[in-house]
């Protein structure tokens, strides 16, 4: 804690979560503004595993598009994530305030969250929670870059251990058990399909009052493209969407695949251009 206090001035509160408190910091030395993720380690007991998950995900993870962590200072009760610093607000903000998005600039949020999505599943990790609380914008400009937060729930899908249990007695293995592969990811694909219609239409494809009736259409995966919210949207993008929202995980498009779908391709930024 001297440490971190030393080095960073803290700040106002960002806003917060069941575990931890995320507020402003300034690095006294040269004035670099981040966030820090105060974790209350008692309130997480016997979730220890989850904070190390977090951590360690965190570390090895680079991208354009995904909040970055700096450094870590951990105390008996407590532990701080000095991360980047992200000023444009939540998605969920932003939706509700713009009502919803234009196909080229959803089909463009969409591109970003699958290159993201995409990096983070080519080394074994699954987000989980993928939703518009937990994208955030890089700042408040009109070329501002979404960005993945909020790593608490996600998981490395060790496909090695996966593996080695098949590969072990090979005859004696369960289907289930190689087909685990690529079982956790494709969570990650279904919330961008719901993302993608929130994003569209301003409005969830599945919503009842009522969490049973609310599962009851998730697992059918009973779903409309409603008049005349839907009329003027392209079949391009309610094809993308199709092919996301399938309960089927094993007929659900992968991060790769949806990233060459027509509709993204339509719109995706120029090598070169900044989203
Ligand atoms: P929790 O795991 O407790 O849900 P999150 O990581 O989602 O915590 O952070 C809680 C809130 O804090 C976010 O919804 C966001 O408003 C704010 N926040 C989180 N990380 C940052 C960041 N790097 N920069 C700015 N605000 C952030
Ligand atoms: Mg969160």
């Amino acid at each position: 804690m001297d440490k971190l206090t030393r080095r960073y001035e803290i700040g106002q509160a960002l806003g917060s979560g069941a575990f931890s408190e995320v507020r402003q910091a300034v690095d006294k030395n040269t004035g670099q503004q981040y966030a820090i993720k105060i974790i209350d380690k008692s309130k997480c007991a016997g979730k220890e595993g989850m904070i190390h998950s977090e951590v360690n995900i965190l570390k090895k993870v680079k991208h354009e598009n995904i909040i970055s962590l700096i450094e870590l200072y951990e105390t008996e009760t407590k532990l701080y994530l000095v991360m980047e610093l992200v000023t444009g607000g939540e998605l969920f903000d932003s939706i509700v305030e713009k009502g919803h998005y234009s196909e080229p600039e959803s089909a463009r949020i969409v591109y970003r969250i699958l290159s993201a999505v995409n990096y983070l599943h080519d080394l074994g990790i699954a987000h989980r929670d993928l939703k518009p609380e937990n994208l955030m914008f890089s700042d408040k400009t009109s070329n501002a870059r979404i960005m993945i937060g909020d790593f608490g729930l996600s998981k490395i899908f060790n496909e090695e251990e996966v593996m080695k249990t098949a590969c072990g007695t090979p005859g004696y293995v369960a289907p289930e058990v190689l087909k685990r592969k690529g079982y956790s990811r494709s969570v990650d694909l279904w919330s961008i399909g719901v993302i993608t219609y929130i994003l569209l239409v301003g409005y969830p494809p599945f919503y009842e009052e009522n969490n049973a009736a609310l599962f009851a259409l998730i697992m059918k995966g009973d779903y409309e493209f409603d008049s005349p919210y839907w009329d003027n949207i392209s079949k391009e993008a309610k094809d993308f969407i199709s092919k996301l929202l399938v309960v089927d995980h094993e007929k659900r498009l992968d991060a790769r695949a949806a990233i060459e779908h027509p509709w993204i391709k339509r719109f995706k930024p120029e090598e070169n251009e900044l989203v």
